[in-house]
């Protein structure tokens, strides 16, 4: 058995969504479950519902304008008469409804921004059926269980793997076609697993089906050794082990779900990252292997703010302190990307997201003098050779430098 992952932008479109069929006519359609994310930019789409209903301001316009981009690529796809566009009505309305509710904004969020996945993947296995495929459509929340942590559901895995296993009939019979990035709670609330969350749906699926591998199809030819946007001499991986692809997501590689990896190790399920676009092209290979010599690995995290806390009397920082720093920190919810101390300052280097940064800035001055620069991007270099340590230490702009034998870490104000 095998889990495909199509993401928004390989569904983003009415070819999109013939392209993502002409895939899947490449395989066997039985024992195959496809996890599908919104289409385009719905999610952020619907985060922005969510938060003018908060605001108090009407969602018409941007409801109004989540249904125009579905329909007009629906009507490329089903004849006038076929009941996808009541379901897409319905979905609409339910978002209205739920946003409109007075509960605890990140519950609403859950049950408003999972609309965009439900919405996706009932185009998809609609079109798929009318192209003669055997697909199942199923609702991920009826088995993807998670605690009451909305935005951030965390995973009930026995819960999870009984239910899954209910999927054994459809699974022999042809291809189950289910939402990533959405789960329910025990009460029946629909949660979110944190944006970007569908790899890791398709991990969750795997790991409790034992699947023999993941595929994520992407719109780059496999994992790269840096964000070919940005830097277009990028190189793809033939093969990554699983720790190394780990890493990378902790530095900020978005090319895969930070939680995609652990499940999939754990069961020695292989991960493939192919390109939608070239998909007889090999991709990446992540598996438990031994590779030597990686190619240098960059990856720029942008939109960083540098926090110093400096310690006020003419004392020298403590353990004590630092203790406290990181209590803060952690209460706040905030991961910390890079830091440094000296004999009167702790430093250290966050996302910069105003609502949680500012708080968590509010609370330290009352113990420290504290200080903080935006605007900064953090770049890494992993596997570091000689000439990539030269080319980026002698970037203008850097404020903080730190470097250990496999891993250089820069600081650098953005331009
Ligand atoms: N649609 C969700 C998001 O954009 C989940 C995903 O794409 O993986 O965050
Ligand atoms: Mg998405």
């Amino acid at each position: 058995m095998k889990v495909f992952k199509f993401g928004g932008a390989s569904v983003r479109d009415a070819d999109g969504i013939r392209n993502l069929a002409r895939i899947l006519s490449r395989f066997d359609p039985h024992n195959l479950v496809v996890v599908v994310s919104a289409m385009g930019k719905t999610t952020n789409a619907l985060e922005k519902v969510v938060a003018e209903s908060r605001a108090g301001r009407t969602i018409d316009p941007l409801l109004a304008e989540i249904d125009r981009y579905h329909r007009a690529e629906m009507e490329k796809l089903f004849a006038p008469t076929h009941p996808v566009f009541q379901q897409l009505t319905g979905y609409l309305m339910t978002a209205r409804q739920q946003a409109a509710l007075i509960h605890e904004e990140d519950r609403v969020y859950d049950q408003v921004v999972s609309l965009g996945e439900l919405i996706s993947t009932t185009l998809v296995s609609a079109f798929l059926q009318q192209e003669g495929f055997p697909v199942f459509w199923k609702d991920a929340r009826q088995v993807i269980a998670t605690d009451s942590t909305f935005r951030e559901g965390r995973v009930n895995w026995e819960a999870t793997r009984g239910k899954l296993a209910g999927w054994q009939p459809e699974l022999a019979a042809g291809i189950v076609v289910t939402q990533g990035f959405i789960g329910s709670t025990p009460d029946g609330f629909t949660t979110t697993l944190g944006r970007e969350g569908s790899d890791y749906t398709a991990a969750i699926i795997a790991s409790c089906l034992g699947a023999e591998s993941v595929t994520i199809w992407k719109d780059v030819p496999g994992v790269m050794n840096a964000d070919p946007k940005k830097l277009p001499a990028a190189v793809v991986f033939e093969e990554l082990p699983f720790r190394e692809a780990a890493e990378m997501t902790y530095y900020g590689a978005s090319v895969i779900h930070p939680k995609t990896i652990k499940p999939l190790a754990q069961h020695d399920i292989p991960l493939y990252v192919k390109s939608f676009m070239n998909p007889e092209l090999p991709g990446t290979r992540i598996h438990e292997c031994k590779v030597l010599r990686l190619p240098p690995l960059i990856v720029l995290k942008e939109n960083q703010c540098l926090v110093s806390c400096k310690v006020t009397d003419y004392s020298f920082v403590t353990e004590e302190q630092v203790g406290h720093i990181f209590q803060v920190v952690s209460r706040h919810g905030i991961k910390i990307n890079l830091m440094q101390n000296s004999a009167i300052t702790f430093s250290f280097c966050v996302d910069f997201r105003e609502s949680k940064v500012l708080p968590l800035i509010d609370e330290l001055s009352q113990s420290f003098e504290v200080y903080y620069n935006t605007g900064l991007t953090l770049v890494t270099v992993k596997n570091y050779d000689s000439r990539t340590l030269e080319e980026y230490r002698h970037k203008p702009g850097i404020v903080m430098e730190q470097a250990s034998r496999s891993t250089v870490q820069l600081l650098i104000k953005e331009s």
